[in-house]
């Protein structure tokens, strides 16, 4: 037997729901102001009560943060570090809500854009901007506040501080002085993707955003393609076909990926496939949103060795890019473990002499 409950855009509304049967949330398009609760018989928990609040935008459930707040006393002094949502405001942890509410400063990436959701919960803490590009001078004076006994939290633009987001320096700084560094558990992208992933978890590299450099960027690929372990990267979209192509060449085109995307938002989608299916699928269209990508560990004891097509393919797209034919050799030999020589007969071969121009990309 099967109940379901469909709210909408309700300014407050408590439900309190008595059943005889078990309750989860389903839904993947699960916003704010629309709420739907289904109810399936489990053995397991004969009777439940579920009691809910929603609220629309700017409305926090104050009476549940205050009661948490006033049963856990004042917060302590130090630094704290919250995770905030990657894209649905509603992920976000009770605790996190109070200890915003409660703390001195927030700093914060953007102050515009984390305004919006301290808006929406009503939290009205002084915001401090706290970025890369101020960072090393904003250490001294938050230490100094921290000093004073005041409570400092950083958030970031999105998910867990520190987490390719500023905030691992002055965690170190504030273990250094021996100032309390307490997290405050939420979203995260790597996470979130990889539990949903469908590959294994047990180990998992987190890569993160690959470098700008060329030469820099092949070499840690090439080391991911060795691991055994599930590797996962931050892509911006924009690089999205530079990374198929790449990754491809390097760990084979029958690797099994997963590509998570705007996840735990209206266009959340999750696609699974071989990096050869997903170049099929995706390479040269630009794609939108956040990704973050995973990619299965190697499970042979040998790399595959491209293609002699593969190697053609990766040299005309550098050379395409505005690489010399001997860039182009060179960065796919170091990516490939493919010897130079052999490399540069078949690019000659392809190609034929190129000019030697100025080489015009990373
Ligand atoms: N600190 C954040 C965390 O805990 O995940 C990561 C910040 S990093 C600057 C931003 C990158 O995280 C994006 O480029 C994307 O790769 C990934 N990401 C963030 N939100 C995402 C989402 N909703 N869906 C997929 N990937 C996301």
């Amino acid at each position: 037997m099967k109940m379901m409950v469909v709210v909408r855009r309700l300014p407050s509304t408590t439900i309190t729901l008595t059943s005889a049967f078990s309750c989860r949330f389903t839904s993947p398009k699960f916003f704010p102001g629309q709420i739907i609760i289904s109810s399936k018989s489990t053995p397991c928990y004969p009777r439940i009560s579920l009691l809910a609040t929603f609220c629309s935008a700017s409305q926090v459930p104050d009476p549940i943060i205050e009661q948490d707040s006033s049963k856990r006393g004042p917060l302590k002094r130090g630094l704290y570090l919250v995770g905030t949502p990657i894209g649905n405001l509603e992920d976000i942890t009770l605790r996190a809500l109070r200890v915003l509410k409660s703390a001195d400063v927030i700093l914060s990436e953007d102050t515009r854009h984390s305004g919006k959701l301290l808006h929406h919960y009503n939290i009205r803490t002084p915001l401090l901007s706290y970025h890369k590009f101020n960072e090393s001078q904003r250490e001294q004076q938050v230490l100094r506040r921290l000093k004073e006994g005041e409570i400092v939290v950083l958030i970031s633009d999105a998910g867990t501080p520190g987490i390719s987001d500023p905030g691992a320096e002055l965690a170190k700084l504030c273990v250094d002085e021996n100032i309390p560094v307490i997290p405050i558990p939420g979203p995260c992208a790597v996470v979130a993707a990889l539990s949903a992933s469908g590959l294994d978890t047990d180990e998992f590299t987190f890569v993160g955003f690959l470098s700008k450099h060329g030469p820099s960027r092949r070499e840690r690929l090439t080391a991911s393609a060795n691991e055994a372990r599930t590797q996962i990267f931050y892509v911006p979209p924009h690089k999205f076909s530079q990374f198929l192509e790449e990754s491809s060449l390097l760990f084979g085109d029958s690797r099994r990926c997963v590509m998570a995307r705007e996840m735990t938002k209206i266009h959340e989608e999750f696609w699974r496939g071989t990096l050869g299916e997903a170049k099929v699928r995706f390479l040269n269209q630009q794609l939108k949103g956040e990704m973050t990508l995973l990619i299965e560990g190697r499970t042979n004891c040998l790399v595959e060795t491209p293609s002699e097509d593969q190697l053609e393919h990766e040299l005309g797209e550098l050379i395409s890019r505005g690489h010399t034919l001997s860039t182009a050799v060179k960065l796919v030999a170091e990516g490939a473990s493919v010897k130079r020589k052999t490399l540069y007969s078949l690019a000659l071969k392809k190609f034929g002499k190129q000019p030697e121009a100025d080489d015009n990309s990373n």
